[in-house]
């Protein structure tokens, strides 16, 4: 393969969306010498705030997408609910990584599933439904309990209904408000997983170790990073992640979620081909984080090392948790991210702590991981209700 074209600290590094990832990606690109310019809906967002420069646009406002790729050097994106005719149109101008296909994939519940049988990926068994007798169908075929999903523009849970009888086919279907959705079968998982890897423009890969991800009301909580998996399990989820970056010629990151079965089986769940709130430990715990590796990937630089040099547990801050700031401040070690929101909504991702355990310490980074734990419980499918 033909090495790369690099694309030089000091050079323009365009994001689309000004979400926290934004931010925590322009903060890594800063330190390495490039700007950033966001390109988003809102002024003041938490990605503008530490960037050189943001155009406030629609996503689908052309002009201003046609000024903005005459003004970076490449493209990449913090979200992936990007419209793709935005990246394409990107595209024409400058380089989008990753580019329109991950975009596509990871928009579309149905393309997902269909992508993961090519890479030979086992998931939850599902079927694509358009009205409420194909959901009462889908259930007869999978049996209860299933959830019913949209396959477009859904996240935390949101554009789920968790159907417990079949009974239920119809007034599921009319909650979901969507004309196409799949019903899946609800895994009844021992823990989820994921795995954040970057592929850069020369092939390079470098994967995180898988991490155990705990949710609460559908929104991530914590994650413990190792998973605390057995070896044959993490290798497998390593090797899902390698294969899915590869089908898709992935330049950039890509998070890959996964349930483990108590029997060890790994199932895919969803990919995001961008920095994931899953990864958000390495900032602290690794020798490269997500974000710069993301940087490092999309400009054709070398990759760094994904290696941790701590065990770490990141606990999310949602809504009011962030008014906890000087106490987690105040706690020798804990690292505090706070993403400059002005409101905290209840559920709002509003920062993140991690807690490191170096390795090699012996016993797990806080008495609350070593709680959790513990106590960890098996068979938590049933969350995914409305
Ligand atoms: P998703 O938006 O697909 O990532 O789903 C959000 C969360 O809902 C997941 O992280 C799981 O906790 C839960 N969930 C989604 N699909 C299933 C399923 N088929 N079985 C069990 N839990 C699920």
């Amino acid at each position: 393969m033909a090495a790369p074209r690099v694309i030089a600290p000091g050079a323009a590094i365009g994001i689309l969306g000004g979400g926290q990832l934004g931010r925590m990606t322009a903060l890594a690109a800063a330190r390495l010498g490039y700007r950033c310019h966001v390109f988003g809906p809102e002024a003041g967002a938490p990605a503008s705030q530490v960037a050189a420069r943001t155009t406030v646009a629609a996503f689908d406002d052309a002009a201003a997408l046609e000024r903005f790729a005459a003004a970076v050097d490449v493209v990449t994106f913090e979200f992936e609910n990007v419209p793709h005719e935005a990246a394409e149109a990107l595209g024409r101008q400058v380089s989008v990584r990753p580019g329109a296909n991950a975009l596509a994939i990871a928009q579309d519940r149905l393309e997902e599933k269909r992508f993961f049988a090519s890479i030979g990926a086992a998931a939850a068994a599902y079927r694509p439904v358009r009205g409420p007798d194909e959901v009462a169908a889908a259930l007869a075929a999978l049996g209860a309990p299933c959830v019913l999903k949209t396959t477009r523009l859904g996240y935390d849970g949101k554009g789920q209904v968790r159907i417990d009888h079949a009974r239920d086919a119809a007034a599921a279907w009319a909650q979901l408000a969507a004309p196409v959705g799949i019903v899946e079968r609800l895994v009844d998982f021992a823990c989820e997983i994921s795995v954040v890897i970057a592929r850069g423009a020369d092939g390079a890969t470098a994967a995180y170790c898988p991490v155990e991800n705990r949710h609460r009301n559908h929104i991530l909580d914590v994650t413990v990073a190792p998973a605390d998996v057995p070896a044959p399990v993490a290798r497998a989820a390593g090797e899902i992640a390698l294969r899915a970056a590869e089908a898709l010629e992935l330049v950039g990151l890509l998070a890959v979620e996964m349930f483990v079965t108590a029997a060890g089986e790994v199932l895919v769940n969803e990919i995001a081909p961008r920095p994931h709130n899953s990864g958000h430990w390495t900032i602290d715990a690794c020798a490269t984080s997500q974000f710069e590796q993301l940087v490092r990937a999309i400009c054709g630089l070398p990759l760094g090392s994904p290696e941790r040099h701590s065990d770490a547990v990141m606990t999310n801050l949602l809504g009011a948790d962030a008014g906890r700031w000087a106490e987690i401040l105040a706690e020798p070690g804990a690292r505090l991210h706070l993403y400059g929101k002005a409101e905290a909504r209840p559920g709002r991702k509003m920062g993140h702590v991690t807690r490191l355990k170096p390795r090699g310490d012996g016993g797990p980074a806080t008495p609350r991981a070593a709680a959790a734990s513990r106590g960890r419980r098996r068979g938590r499918g049933g969350r995914a209700g409305a």
